[in-house]
């Protein structure tokens, strides 16, 4: 059945507080322009994790409804990607000033659904924002190239779209990781069959809403719900072209895989377990905030977090200070004002963060800050974990080698920055690592041999704006990582490229001699 209309609906109408809804409605999903809901009769509770009142259902949707999506998606594109590149543009131009209209209205309903304070929500929707905004030059990056490589001829190259292609994300950042993808697969004319996160769809609704106002026609974006099954028929479809996925190493080693022998292109971010590097010539203040801030905000669920911390030789005096500066933060309901983190996404993400924190008592490291069993007065029920800190954390521990996507920081020490480098060298993850310090020399020195794709130095969370290129490597790609996400090269993953070498010489001209040899 459809949803009546596109606007205004309670599609994509979320209360912006904590307040139980007394009637929560399903989530639709989206095809042909039209919200419609599924007649499937298996369905996923949203609770808002700061309370655990229920906020919708999502459904796993039937095969014939995921069949219907992917046929609109297969049906738009030769019009959408016959569409004149600047018509495609004007579209995109719009969908952005629709985004940062509705800028509030997205990050209320993250808060609600995935339980990130507002002011943070905000920024997750920014960071998309920021894709739509770079992708808007995308004919730029469509452009090829040619060249005259002999007499008469020459070569060109064009970029072509793929087709249809899906996006498999992950619920951390329920709008920015669907704007990772949806500007550039569209700028470039492909069709889209986007899979939210079954935990917080409530984003990627309100950008079809928005999607449909900007003109984009009928079929050209669609949402399909589910979990497995839906990912598994994604999967299986051979007219989904390529596959984006953002989440965990086991999905994502899965799909890439599955994905990979299937026929597709498949670009994936996985897990990590991301370091900061604390030299002793570091200004203490602002590295201390910077860590801090980069290991709990949005409750230390980022795949860039710093959540673990290697203290060089005498920085190691500095944790009485650290734990001295957390103490400061206030774990609250996202949309409490003063809130600094929210609660973790789910009860079972609380339970595992714990187990983990126990783990770790068990096996002789020191809790500094315990965050466990910390309850805000007004929100009893939701998923506390306050901010933990953990020393004398050794590799062979459990929750140093598993990423615990929590809000808790494990502390290592060493005596040199060498000591440094190889212990992060060793970790099986290379997302993103920072150095601390006012030495250029040891910067570099950082920066050359690091084995991680993003590099800070006195920049905690060193995600590339969007004109570059989300560059994870190790375990936290598969594949290599050479399908990276945004930015040049993920125009080049949206499109086939198409070498043309062409010969135009006139009727005059002197025949060339026949010969059944390569040319030489
Ligand atoms: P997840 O892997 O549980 O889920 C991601 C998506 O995969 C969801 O849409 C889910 O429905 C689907 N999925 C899950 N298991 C599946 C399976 N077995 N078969 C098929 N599909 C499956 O991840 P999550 O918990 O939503 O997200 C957190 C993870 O994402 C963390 O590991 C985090 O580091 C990672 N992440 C990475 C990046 C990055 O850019 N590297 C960014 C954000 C999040």
């Amino acid at each position: 059945p459809r949803v009546d209309s596109v606007l205004g609906t309670s599609a994509t109408s979320f209360p912006h507080s904590h307040e139980k809804i007394s009637e929560p409605k399903d989530t639709p999903y989206f095809v042909d322009n039209e919200f419609r809901f599924s007649s499937s009769n298996e369905f996923i509770d949203i609770h808002d994790p700061a309370t655990n009142n229920l906020v919708s259902r999502v459904p796993k949707m039937t095969k014939s409804e995921l069949e219907d999506v992917v046929a609109s998606a297969e049906k738009a594109f030769p019009v959408w990607s016959s569409m004149s590149t600047i018509a495609r543009q004007q579209v995109m131009f719009r969908y952005v000033g629709l985004i940062r209209e509705h800028w509030d209205r997205l990050a209320a309903v993250i808060t609600l659904e995935q339980g990130k304070t507002v002011s943070d929500a905000k920024g997750d929707v920014l960071r998309g924002l920021q894709v739509a905004e770079a992708a808007c030059a995308g004919p730029e990056y469509m452009k090829g190239e040619v060249l005259e490589v002999a007499k008469d001829m020459e070569t060109r190259t064009y970029r072509e779209p793929l087709g249809v292609v899906a996006v498999v994300c992950p619920f951390n950042f329920p709008a920015m990781i669907p704007l990772w993808c949806i500007p550039i697969a569209t700028i470039t004319g492909n069709t889209v069959v986007l899979k939210p996160s079954e935990r917080a769809p409530g984003a990627a609704m309100i950008l079809m809403e928005l999607a449909e106002k900007a003109g984009f026609p009928k079929g050209v974006i669609n949402v399909a719900h589910g979990a497995h099954d839906t990912v598994n028929f994604i999967l299986d479809s051979p007219t989904i072209k390529a596959i984006s996925f953002v989440g965990s190493n086991k999905a994502g080693e899965y799909i890439f895989a599955k994905g990979s022998a299937n026929g597709k292109r498949v670009q994936a971010n996985l897990g990590a377990k991301n370091h900061a590097v604390v030299l002793p010539d570091s200004d203490k203040d602002s590295t201390l905030d910077a860590i801090i801030a980069a290991a709990f905000g949005a409750a230390g669920q980022r795949c860039m977090a710093l959540s673990a911390v290697v203290f060089v030789g005498e920085t190691q005096s500095w944790l009485p200070e650290l734990v001295e500066r957390t103490n400061a933060l206030s774990v609250n309901g996202g949309f409490e004002s003063e809130a600094d983190l929210g609660p973790v996404v789910t009860p079972e993400s609380k339970t595992r963060i714990e187990s983990l924190i126990s783990s770790a008592e068990t096996e002789g490291a020191k809790l500094l800050r315990d965050g466990r069993g910390f309850k805000p007065p007004k929100y009893p029920n939701g998923n506390w974990v306050a901010p933990t800190i953990i020393s004398e954390v050794v590799p062979s521990m459990q929750c140093y080698k598993e990423e615990i996507f929590g809000p808790v920081l494990v502390c290592l020490q060493v005596q040199s920055l060498d000591e440094a480098i190889e212990l992060i060298n060793e970790n099986p993850y290379g997302n993103g690592t920072a150095v601390f310090t006012s030495s250029g020399v040891s910067a570099e020195r950082f920066r050359k041999n690091i084995q991680a794709g993003q590099v800070g130095v006195n920049v905690p969370i060193p995600v590339p704006l969007p004109m570059f290129s989300f560059t994870g490597n190790k375990r936290s790609v598969a594949g290599g990582g050479a399908n990276t996400f945004y930015g040049r090269p993920g125009v080049n993953f949206y499109t086939q490229l198409k070498t043309v070498t062409s010969k135009w010489a006139g009727r005059d001209a002197q025949p060339a001699k026949t010969t059944l040899s390569m040319p030489t």
